[in-house]
């Protein structure tokens, strides 16, 4: 399956009547339907079927069979859809008989076919292992897909992992009422581009769509969203999350990677010709959002002129996080065998530099929390300091951010998982300490 086309294999039994349902339900699936020619080269199988003499029910179960052997042992394996009269008349019966039929649709329940194909599709990219979670009470990832579309000249994950795969909007609603249900305060929305979400479904889901089904869930206090490619972050996007409000919050993860146009250009990251028009476009819906991004210092071919650009990009957007990275080669990519590359002591130095201005500016940032009373998320209680707990507040991402250092009242500990109100005592270079 690619971004553009859904290719069904159509088989339509019996009578003219049916056919023109075939068409109807091949219609319904939208412009992106092409046929694939035969099974095997198929995303969907549509067995549309006939069960009103003897004859016709043989005829149409010889059909599902037929196909079930070609496509068997396939990987992936396309989705099987069996409609039409055979399916009211016999229902629950094949449901039993026929395991391998991903969906039955009979005459009555046609309407509900393109989202059957949807949720179906989306199981079929779905890894659904059982999670056991690793992250304490109070966050958890959602993971909303595989693999990266993009092609930067540094990165592996495409080779290793493919291009994107994202994952249907219903089974990752599913997975995260399942974790707010557990009493997860916080989804994290991860991806290798979040912002790129839904655009190799064959269906017209994107990052809104998603996000809007998330939002109602009950018990669901913060929904973050990490990883957002620059370019993804369009007008429609953003307008959109402006509008949506709580528990979305305006946490944004832009990893830049660098400010210089020539350095992006040799990254192949074309986002921008000036990577201040995507942090103008944020401030443009979000006037006071938290900011957090990455940069690669030491890329193949940085000049010393093209490091001051990006450590003025750095003291100007004053992003409330940043991690700094020194390039390093990867066996089989691009940016491996470009000629200039860096040498480690100087990796270093960047690197370092960039460390002390964001340095300065993160404890800046914070000390306009001090005196303020703000919402803290309990992580967990301090291990050496009873009394004590780690928490985080909206602009503070699990794992990469600062945290809250918050102090409960004697005889009266918090739970962790749970919100609670506190003071800002004390603003650190990256953490903040509270008194709730
Ligand atoms: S750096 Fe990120 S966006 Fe670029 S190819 Fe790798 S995973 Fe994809």
């Amino acid at each position: 399956m690619n971004s553009d086309t859904l290719k069904v294999h159509a088989v339509s039994l019996g009578c003219p009547k049916n056919r023109v349902d075939t068409e109807r339900l091949l219609g319904s699936l939208g412009p992106s339907v092409v046929a694939a020619g035969h099974p095997e080269n198929a995303d969907l199988v549509l067995i549309n079927t006939c069960g009103f003499i003897r004859p016709a029910v043989e005829e149409s179960v010889d059909a599902i069979l037929a196909v079930q052997e070609s496509i068997a042992g396939l990987d992936p394996r396309p989705v099987l859809a069996v409609a039409g009269c055979l399916v009211s008349r016999y229902g629950e019966d094949l449901v039993r008989e026929m395991p391998e039929v991903d969906i039955w649709l009979s005459t009555r329940d046609m309407n509900r076919w393109p989202a059957l194909v949807r949720e179906a599709m989306a199981r079929e990219a779905d890894p659904d292992l059982p999670r056991r979670l690793s992250t304490g009470p109070a966050y958890a990832y959602l993971k909303i897909g595989e693999g990266c579309s993009h092609r930067c000249a540094f990165c592996t994950i495409p080779d290793i992992r493919g291009p994107q795969v994202s994952f249907g909007v219903e089974t990752l609603a599913g997975e995260a009422e399942d974790l707010v249900a557990q009493g997860v305060p916080e989804l994290v929305l991860v991806a290798q581009d979040v912002a790129a979400y839904g655009s190799d479904l064959p269906m017209d889901w994107d990052l809104r769509t998603l996000v809007e089904r998330l939002l109602p869930i009950q018990g669901l206090e913060w929904l973050r969203l990490m990883y957002l490619y620059p370019a993804g972050l369009t007008e429609e996007l953003l307008s959109f999350l402006a509008e949506v409000g709580r528990p979305f919050l305006p946490y944004f993860d832009i990893p830049m990677q660098h400010a210089h146009p020539e350095v992006l250009k040799n990254m192949g990251r074309p986002f921008a010709r000036d990577p201040r028009r995507v942090l103008d476009r944020v401030r443009k819906y979000f006037p006071d959002p938290a900011l957090r991004t990455s940069m690669i210092v030491g890329y193949p071919g940085e000049t010393d002129a093209q490091f001051d650009a990006l450590c003025d990009f750095v003291r100007e957007t004053r992003f409330t996080h940043l991690g700094v990275f020194a390039y390093q080669a990867e066996e089989g990519t691009p940016a491996a065998a470009m000629p200039d590359q860096v040498p480690e002591g100087v990796k270093e130095a960047r690197r370092e530099e960039v460390m002390r201005i964001q340095a300065a500016i993160s404890e800046e940032n914070l000390e306009r929390w001090v005196g303020e009373e703000i919402e803290v998320l309990v992580e967990a209680p301090h291990e050496d300091w009873p009394g004590l707990y780690t928490g985080r507040a909206w602009f503070q991402a699990p794992e990469v951010d600062g945290v809250v250092y918050v102090s409960s009242e004697p005889g009266n500990p918090f739970l962790p998982g749970r919100m609670v109100r506190a003071e800002v005592q004390e603003a650190k270079t990256y953490d903040l300490v509270a008194l709730a």
